[in-house]
């Protein structure tokens, strides 16, 4: 007997017809003698829906009072998922129980909207357990120490998964979703993109930074820190599937190293169209500038991402960065009214219509000439650089928002993705 945790995500849980495949999913694997926790997302499109009835009445302004409420409004589409899927289950002959996050209790810091995860009890899910209940948790939410609801950014019900699987030490995690498992790029961008057998941590770590969304980021540092067995798979495979089958297909994510001296050197690309570059010309080339100019974007509480200072002429330089494009509006506003006059800009630039893409690869780490392989391709395509950042394992570059398929189906055939790797 293991204790599973499973995740479902949106489409997966989009109709009462879905939920019931889900439930007799579950029941399935109860049946084969495991302990079952379930961690369901907001019925496709909800979450968009909830948030853009708060939209509708404050379209502006955001502030933190606001946003507790919208973590109050979002966090109901999980919980009429849990009830529904508690249903389902218990139609299919198991005892189920729902819980939301605060009655676990899921326990969060108080940043409203991206919340992370402290600490979760685990007192009342293994005493259900115990009892042979599947237990059903809302995926996305929490509660702070005052107990006020929170949320934990898009795509969270995949932390919540994986927070709950360390907190309970289960067997596996396994995320159910609509594609089989993890791509060498998004299959919805690239056809000829291929799933991965197995992806390393590192890797994955990288893609669900660099944009890919099939994990969100934090459920992969969750897996990380924890060792948290976890596979993404299909949860669209007929429901009555051989179990020893399913529980082999999809992605695993390994935390060894490949002993396979073969690896491709770049085993994925991800691309991240949420950004949006700012750029301050002229200003002096002096010690303490770039903290003059970012001090008070990190105060604003606007995450910076890529960087770029341009070499000195005549003692002036131009320098440029990318930033989520929700606080786009607001750092061109404070780089326009605030920082560019301190800094005696000549003048503040913005584009919002800039993509990165990113080439990821344990295998870049030993190889050489990969990035210029990669400048090689794009250049083949007249795709113009504007910004470059690397790391270790990844190569990232910012261009235009328009060429951006095209740059990601350009550099899956240059690496040959779309081949099994030798
Ligand atoms: P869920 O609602 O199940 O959480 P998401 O929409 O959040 O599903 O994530 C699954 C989607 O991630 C896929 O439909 C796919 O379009 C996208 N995706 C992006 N990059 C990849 C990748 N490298 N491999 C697989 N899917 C990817
Ligand atoms: N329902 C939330 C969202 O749409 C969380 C999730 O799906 O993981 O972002
Ligand atoms: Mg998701």
């Amino acid at each position: 007997m293991a204790l599973i945790v499973h995740k479902y995500g949106g489409t997966s849980m989009g109709s009462t017809e879905r939920i019931r495949n889900v439930a007799k999913r579950v029941a399935k694997w109860v049946r084969a003698g495991h302990q079952l926790v379930v961690v369901p997302s907001a019925m496709s499109g909800e979450t968009n829906r909830l948030l853009g009835l708060a939209k509708e009445l404050s379209p502006e302004v955001v502030t933190p009072s606001i946003q507790r409420e919208l973590d109050a409004i979002a966090a109901t589409g999980e919980q009429v998922s849990v009830g529904l899927l508690s249903i389902a289950l218990q139609q299919e002959g198991m005892e189920a129980v729902s819980y939301s996050g605060w009655q676990v209790p899921i326990r969060t810091d108080k940043s409203y909207t991206k919340a992370r995860i402290q600490s979760i009890d685990d007192a009342r899910v293994r005493a259900d357990l115990a009892a042979g209940r599947v237990v059903v948790i809302t995926g996305f939410q929490g509660v702070d120490e005052d107990d006020n609801v929170t949320t934990l950014g898009r795509g969270g019900s995949d932390t919540s998964a994986v927070a709950v699987a360390a907190a309970m030490k289960a067997d596996e995690c396994l995320i159910y979703t609509d594609v089989d498992g993890v791509y060498t790029t998004d299959p919805r961008i690239v056809p000829e993109a291929r799933r991965l057998h197995t992806i390393s941590f590192e890797e994955m770590l990288e893609m669900a930074s660099l944009g890919s969304k099939v994990l969100q980021i934090r459920s992969v540092e969750f897996a990380g820190k924890y060792r948290v067995p976890l596979r993404v798979l299909s949860s669209f495979t007929p429901w009555d599937i051989d179990i020893v089958e399913e529980a082999k297909s999809g992605t695993l994510i390994t935390f060894e190293e490949d002993e396979k001296m073969e690896q491709a050197v770049v085993s994925g690309i991800a691309f991240n169209r949420d950004e949006a570059k700012v750029t301050l010309l002229g200003v002096p080339d002096k010690p303490g500038i770039a903290f003059q100019i970012l001090g008070p974007v990190a105060d604003a509480n606007i995450d910076i991402d890529v960087i770029i200072q341009n070499v000195s002429q005549d003692g002036k330089t131009d320098f440029s960065f990318t930033v989520h494009r929700n606080d786009y509006a607001r750092c061109l506003d404070l780089l326009k009214n605030t920082v560019g006059p301190a800094v005696q800009a000549t003048q503040v630039l913005g584009d919002p219509k800039i993509c990165k893409v990113s080439i990821v690869g344990i295998g870049m780490k030993s190889h050489v000439g990969v990035a210029a392989k990669m400048f090689r391709c794009l250049s083949e395509e007249a795709i113009n650089i504007q910004m470059i950042s690397t790391s270790e394992i990844k190569t990232s570059v910012v261009i235009d928002e328009k060429y951006m398929e095209l740059a990601v189906r350009a550099l899956h055939k240059a690496f040959d993705l779309d081949q099994e790797a030798a």
